[in-house]
């Protein structure tokens, strides 16, 4: 569904993506796992069109979308939930979700949206008339990916969804990614993660990012059973 090629990103001079390749395909969870610095909000940004590929190419439904802008690669049907939860602090919940749905035109199909999103966080419903840069941390990051879900994505780009988050939240949101993914629209899902041992939980497929480079790729069996992967990113012995 989504193939990015060989493709390189700079900052300036600073060659923040390597020849990075990978795929997802149609209903998978794939994470992304590396430390910090290593590149993963960088091949986020690439794909949601924030930063452009030097070279290479990323392909969406077999159309190429490499370098094209944001908006058009959000009607094309993939959604951002960038890392530290950027909603719009002076505007409500509701105000916020609206937002995320500005692209689209079908009245129907975003009213059944925000019933959608406010079953899958209810806090959000409860919540809804209340300014965004008053919520707790947990409910601005339910507030981003709520935002997200309003423009009805095919893939979803989650950066760090747990950062910062008490254990208890980090739970529930996991479960909610699993939802998303399970629900009848089958939304298919690139996870970058720290809690990498989370991610792995909930992944169908992962790869290993460092300085740039994607340098291991596989299921999270096959991950798991990696001294290498045990010891940088999964608390190994
Ligand atoms: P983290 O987990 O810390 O968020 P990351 O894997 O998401 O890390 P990136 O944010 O993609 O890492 O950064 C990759 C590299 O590119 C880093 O060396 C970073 O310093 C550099 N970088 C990121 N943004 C910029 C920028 N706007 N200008 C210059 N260099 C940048």
């Amino acid at each position: 569904m989504l193939k990015i090629d060989n493709i390189n990103v700079y900052y300036g001079n600073i060659h923040a993506l390597k020849g990075v390749s990978l795929e997802i395909n149609e209903g998978e969870i794939v994470t992304l796992i590396g430390a910090n610095g290593a590149g993963k909000s960088t091949l986020l940004k690439t794909i949601s069109g924030l930063l452009k590929p030097k070279d290479g190419e990323i392909l969406f439904q077999d159309q190429s979308i490499g370098g094209k802008v944001a908006q058009t690669i959000v009607k094309q049907g993939i959604s951002h939930v960038p890392e530290g939860r950027r909603v719009f602090a002076n505007m409500s919940v509701e105000e916020n979700l609206e937002l995320g749905a500005y692209l689209r035109k079908d009245k129907k199909g975003i009213k059944e949206d925000f019933e959608k999103v406010y079953d899958l966080f209810p806090r959000l419903f409860e919540r809804r008339k209340q300014l965004s840069g008053t919520l707790s941390g947990g409910e601005q990051q339910m507030l981003a990916m709520g935002r997200a879900l309003m423009a009805r994505p095919k893939v979803l780009l989650l950066d760090e969804p747990s950062m910062g988050l008490a254990p208890l939240l980090v739970k529930t949101i996991f479960r909610i990614i699993e939802e998303i993914n399970q629900s009848e629209s089958g939304t298919t899902i690139l996870l970058i993660e720290q809690n990498a041992n989370m991610a792995l939980s909930i992944a169908d497929r992962a790869y290993v990012i460092e300085t740039g480079k994607i340098v291991l790729a596989g299921t999270p069996d096959e991950l798991n059973e990696s001294d290498q992967v045990r010891l940088a990113y999964l608390g190994g012995y």
